[in-house]
C-alpha cells in the first residue's frame, strides 16, 4: 500500500503527463482499469490519478481527501469507479439521482465523502491541495506518522482535472460502450 504521506514529501512536481507505454498496460494503483496517464513514471487509470498527480493546479474540484484506513487506495478507486459508472449509465451525475441505482451510488458516495471528518481532525484538512503542506509538518517518528499515513485516500468526485473537466465523463462513456459491445 501506498505511504500517501511519504509520497507527498518527494521532491519533484506531481503532475499528469501523456502515458507512453503499451495500450494493455494495468493501472499501477488499483490493478484493474487500463492507465491511460503518467505521474512520476506510474502508469495510472483516470480514477488512481488524482491520488498521484498531487500538483495538479485545482486539483480539489477533481477529488478530495477521506480517512478510510480499512481500504486501501487501489479498492477505493475500483469501487468509486462502479458508483461514478452506475450513475453515468443512468445519464447521471454522482449525487444528481435520488432515486434507482444512481441514487443509491449517490448515497454510498456520501458516506465516503462523509469520512473527511476524520481526517480533519488528524490532519486539517481534507484537500489534496493542502497534502504537500500538511505532510510536511506531520511528526517525523515514524510510528506516529504511520499511524495518520496509513488512513489517507483520495477520493474521486467523477470529475475531469480542471484543464479536462469533460474528460472522466467520457472515459465513463467508454466503459458503458466497452461493457455493451
Ligand atoms: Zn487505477
Amino acid at each position: 500500500m501506498q505511504d500517501l504521506v511519504r509520497y507527498a514529501r518527494s521532491p519533484g512536481t506531481l503532475i499528469a503527463s501523456r502515458f507512453e507505454g503499451p495500450d494493455e498496460t494495468i493501472c499501477t494503483c488499483c490493478q484493474h482499469a487500463r492507465a491511460t496517464v503518467s505521474v512520476a513514471g506510474k502508469a495510472l487509470c483516470p480514477t488512481c490519478l488524482p491520488a498521484y498527480a498531487l500538483d495538479t493546479p485545482r486539483i480539489d474540484e477533481t477529488a478530495s481527501l477521506i480517512w478510510l484506513p480499512h481500504v486501501d487506495q487501489g479498492v477505493l478507486s475500483r469501487l468509486t469507479l462502479a458508483l461514478h459508472a452506475v450513475c453515468a449509465q443512468q445519464g447521471e451525475a454522482i449525487g444528481t439521482a435520488t432515486t434507482g441505482p444512481a441514487g443509491h451510488a449517490g448515497a454510498i458516495f456520501a458516506e465516503l465523502r462523509a469520512q473527511a471528518g476524520g481526517l480533519i481532525e488528524r490532519i486539517g484538512t481534507a484537500q489534496i491541495s493542502h497534502l504537500r503542506e500538511a505532510a510536511r509538518k506531520l511528526s517525523q517518528a515514524p510510528l506516529q506518522r504511520q499511524h495518520v499515513a496509513s488512513g489517507i485516500r483520495v477520493l474521486h468526485h467523477g470529475v475531469g482535472l480542471p484543464d479536462e473537466p469533460n474528460s472522466y465523463r467520457h472515459y465513463l462513456n467508454t466503459l458503458k460502450e466497452g461493457s455493451s459491445s
